[in-house]
C-alpha cells in the first residue's frame, strides 16, 4: 500500500474519466467503462460544476487524487482539473456571460450584470 506517504501525495496525480452521474441527496459520481462507481468531491466552485444539469450523463474526466478507492478529490478550481470529451475532443468547461463578456470556470450568475452565465465547452483554455 502507497497511501499515507507524504512525498507520493505530493506528487501523486491521477485521473478518473466516465459518464457524470447527478442523483438528488448524493454526491456526483462517475460511472466509469469498466462499471464502477466513484464519487466525487472538491472545493465550491467544483462542486458547482459536478451539480451542473446540462453536464448530467457528460463523458467527464477529472484530475487530482483518490482519497479512498471509491473517493476521488478533484484538485482546486484554479488548476482547470475537470473536463468534458465531446466529438472525439477534450473540453474545457468554463461558463460565459455575453453580454459583459466575462468568463468564470463554475455556474452561477455573472458577476456584473448579474444574468445566469452559459455553458461554454472550449477546446482551449483562453482568457
Ligand atoms: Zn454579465
Amino acid at each position: 500500500m502507497l497511501l499515507g506517504i507524504p512525498l507520493l501525495a505530493e506528487t501523486g496525480k491521477e485521473t478518473v474519466r466516465g459518464t457524470l452521474v447527478q442523483q438528488a441527496g448524493r454526491k456526483p459520481s462517475l460511472r466509469t467503462k469498466d462499471g464502477k462507481t466513484v464519487f466525487l468531491d472538491g472545493d465550491e466552485p467544483t462542486r458547482g460544476v459536478l451539480n451542473d444539469p446540462r453536464l448530467a450523463g457528460s463523458d467527464f474526466e477529472a484530475l487530482g487524487h483518490f482519497e479512498s478507492p471509491g473517493n476521488f478529490r478533484i484538485d482546486p478550481i484554479h488548476l482547470r482539473a475537470m473536463f468534458v470529451y465531446k466529438d472525439g475532443k477534450k473540453l474545457f468547461i468554463t461558463y460565459w456571460c455575453e453580454v459583459c463578456a466575462i468568463r468564470t470556470y463554475t455556474p452561477g450568475k455573472c458577476w456584473c450584470c448579474q444574468e445566469e452565465t452559459a455553458l461554454d465547452l472550449r477546446e482551449h483554455d483562453l482568457p
